[in-house]
């Protein structure tokens, strides 16, 4: 361990090329000296920070900021970095590279509503929950003509416009966070420069934009966490021509993971589903509302479930009004438009249809109401029709096809699917229309930047088959930078001329084999069961600790849950409902039932289906026909691995988004909460392998400003290396601890702190 840590002097030729940032941790085997700034652990993640008094080894006595002075052991103390250091923009910056330094940092900036930093090559953004003065013309122009260079948004569009053009490479940033943590915001903002940037006064640019609302509509709700949550992954790929001006786009949306279908059905208290259905129902002007049949939102169980309507400080209505100069401004024409508005009326006449209960539970009936005439007339298909629909199902007996009536809960799930499926396909449609009309000529030449907004890594109370593929996701995700970063970082250094061993990093193939390993891993069993009729929830759990209790990212516990170790903490899954929810079934009668409906919509939903799915014969068996299509989490994988391959095609740009409290409010900085994003999105070891050993950096010109007046006498001919070198050499510097490069120093951990006490004493 020591080797990693070498004192000052002590160090053993050749061992420091072998030196090991990254398990390491700051404090071990660090002689901690008297009068160091230190930070000293009080309970469990919180840090305060201090003075060393005195210091036995094993113990120390710290005087901490409020004058009280306290004994504790050595290893709750963390060195603190030099004042010098405090603000600095990029924590790569930092001669201490430990948690409460990092927090310390960005809480710092924070309070003086400084939201961007860097951490190495990754641009990090804390929400402000409020507006920033940050943005607009003037600032666009400042970064354009590079007048600014602070981080921010802005200069990583910039990086990412200007590299296109001069490259003549496709570009993208990867934007991740966890929900509410402001990634969406953030991909807006870099849309906005590079419309800024790439506009040419074409309708083009501000269709792009428009996108957005049209989009977080349909895809976006208020949830706990978020008012205004997407629960959809997004990647939207802007096209420049070889002028560097926009002609196009393209969306691709990744869903499957993110537990967007259900909400049309069931919400949360406190939580809403998604825009539209409120937009709608309040902002429908009356000659609409009264085609579509509408009501208050209230009066549909759908919405009414959860007893939240409304959204502080939003107007649904005028959002609604908003949406449909979207709409026209991408040119969906007025027809489509009322077609995609009947479906959402549909969705909401349908949640209303109830059923009656008879002969001694064996039989149920639709209630022949308003709900069931209305949503009929919405799809276009005959009354009767979606009556057998929701209440009898085809079985086979023999050769012969008899006609079952369902129970309630049966008919109960086929409502709820039918409405889930029209929305999704709803939405589908909706992204297809965005981009036939936002498509670039064949013709074109240019290149583009793409934007990923994808959601973030989730550890709940409860974890479920949602989470699974987000997390799965995540970690490629991960791994992806972490394999992006290390091969940057060796680029940067071999650039500026210096000896770079290739460090190790936290490799998280393991916990990537698990998920994926044919045939047993946890996706291939996963599967495996889900075709099996008589497969439940714990037979699957039980074959996956049968096989992968050997896996050391993995551990099987009671009552169908299980454990993953994944790169950003462990996460235990409940397998409840993990294989329905993977087969994702769509029974043939609801197929049947679009595909002879007169509205436009609805029809256009069934072929789809149809096409790729064939019956499938063991559920037929078990008298239960549904139509057997990909399932869910390969679907999602496929998509996800279409998703990094393009990525990997691009050159590639991180946006790591924090939210700093849970409340949604501006000016919180909780560190608790703070901390537990960085450590998911791993940050600390992005910025670890960014310095891979030589954590200050700085330029000569820096250097000798800092430290030239510890030389005392200085010849003026000297130029900045032989400057920089000489005051290496008085100070004692071993030439172990640092590098010399063509633009930068580059020092071992502790080693500025060394000449700043110099300085101390001397100025
Ligand atoms: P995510 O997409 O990560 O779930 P959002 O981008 O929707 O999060 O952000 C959540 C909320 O935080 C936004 O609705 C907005 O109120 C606020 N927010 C995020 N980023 C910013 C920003 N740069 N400036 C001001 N407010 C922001
Ligand atoms: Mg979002």
């Amino acid at each position: 361990e020591d080797e990693g840590n070498p004192k000052l002097g002590h160090v053993a030729p050749g061992s420091v090329s072998r030196f090991r940032e990254l398990t390491a941790d700051d404090a071990m085997g660090r002689p901690m000296k008297k009068k160091l700034r230190v930070w000293c652990r009080r309970h469990d993640d919180h840090w305060e920070s201090g003075q060393i008094k005195s210091n036995s080894g094993e113990k120390a006595l710290v005087l901490l900021l409020d004058g009280s002075a306290v004994t504790v052991p050595t290893q709750d103390l963390l060195p603190a970095n030099p004042h010098i250091l405090d603000e600095v923009d990029d924590l790569a910056q930092l001669s201490y590279l430990n948690e409460p330094s990092v927090l310390h940092n960005l809480q710092y900036r924070y309070s003086q509503d400084i939201i961007y930093s860097k951490a190495g090559p990754v641009l990090l953004a804390v929400n402000p929950f409020k507006s920033v003065q940050m943005y607009g013309d003037d600032i666009v122009t400042a970064y354009r003509k590079n007048l600014l260079d602070s981080p921010h948004v802005y200069a990583t569009a910039d990086a990412a416009y200007k590299a296109m053009i001069a490259d003549e490479e496709n570009q993208s940033i990867i934007i991740s966070g966890e929900s509410g943590a402001g990634k969406t915001e953030t991909a807006k903002i870099a849309m906005q420069y590079l419309a800024a940037l790439g506009g040419g006064g074409d309708v083009i640019e501000s269709k792009i934009m428009q996108t957005s609302c049209i989009l977080e509509a349909f895809g976006n709700a208020k949830t706990a966490r978020n008012n205004n949550s997407s629960r959809f992954g997004k990647l939207i790929e802007i096209h420049f021509s070889a002028a560097g001006k926009i002609c196009g786009a393209k969306i691709q949306t990744c869903k499957h993971a993110s537990n967007g279908q259900s909400r049309v059905i069931q919400l949360a208290p406190g939580e809403r589903s998604y825009h539209i259905f409120y937009q709608l129902c309040s902002g429908a002007p009356s000659g609409l509302r009264g085609r579509l049949r509408l009501r208050v939102a209230s009066e549909y169980n759908y919405l009414n479930q959860s007893e939240c309507l409304e959204i502080p400080n939003i107007d649904d209505a005028q959002k609604f009004h908003d949406l449909m100069g979207a709409l026209d401004s991408i040119r969906i024409c007025k027809e489509d438009q009322e077609h995609a508005f009947e479906m959402v009326a549909a969705v909401l006449w349908l949640g209303n249809i109830s059923f009656l209960v008879t002969d001694n539970q064996k039989h149920i009936e639709v209630v022949s109401d308003e709900a069931v005439t209305n949503a009929a007339a919405l799809m276009g298909c005959i009354e009767q029709d979606l009556i057998l629909t929701l209440s009898t199902r085809r079985v086979r007996a023999g050769k012969d096809e008899v006609t079952k009536s369902l129970t309630l809960e049966q008919a109960i799930a086929t409502r709820d699917a039918l409405a889930k499926f029209i929305y999704v396909s709803l939405f589908d449609w909706l992204v297809e229309k965005i981009n036939l009309s936002l498509s670039k000529g064949k013709d074109n030449m240019g290149c583009s930047v793409s934007i990923l907004d994808m959601c973030g890594f989730e550890s709940l109370k409860k974890n479920s088959f949602e989470q699974f593929c987000i997390n799965y996701a995540n970690e490629r995700l991960q791994q992806h930078l972490n394999q992006h970063l290390v091969k940057h970082e060796q680029e940067e250094y071999e650039l500026d001329g210096i000896d770079w061993k290739k460090v190790d990093f936290e490799d998280n193939q393991e916990c990537i084999d698990l998920f994926e390993k044919k045939p047993i891993g946890l996706m291939p069993i996963l599967d495996e069961l889900s075709n099996l009729p008589k497969a439940t929830d714990l037979t699957f759990s039980a074959k996956l600790k049968h096989h992968l209790s050997n896996n050391p990212c993995f551990q099987g516990e009671r009552g169908g849950t299980f454990r993953i170790r994944h790169h950003a903490g462990e996460v235990l899954y409940d397998t409840e409902k993990f294989l329905e929810k993977n087969r994702d079934p769509i029974h043939s009668e609801i197929i049947e039932l679009l595909a002879s409906c007169t509205g436009r919509l609805p029809q256009s939903f069934a072929p789809q289906l149809k096409q790729s799915q064939s019956l499938d014969s063991a559920s037929v068996q078990s008298g239960m026909p549904v139509c057997k299509k990909q399932s869910v989490a390969t679907a999602f994988k496929g998509q996800l691995v279409k998703l990094i391959q393009h990525l990997e095609s691009t050159k590639q740009y991180f946006i790591c988004c924090i939210r700093p409290n849970s409340k949604q409010i501006p000016g919180a900085f909780e560190k608790d909460i703070a901390l537990e994003q960085l450590r998911c999105c791993g940050i600390l070891q992005v910025v670890r392998i960014s310095k891979s050993g030589y954590p200050a950096q700085m330029t000569h010109q820096e250097f000798i400003r800092r430290y030239v007046s510890l030389l005392g006498e200085t010849k003026d001919c000297q130029d900045p290396l032989s400057l920089s070198i000489a005051i290496l050499q008085k100070f004692g510097i071993l030439p172990e601890m640092y590098q010399v490069g063509y633009t930068k120093l580059y020092f071992r951990k502790g080693q500025i702190d060394v000449l700043e006490d110099v300085r101390k004493q001397v100025v």
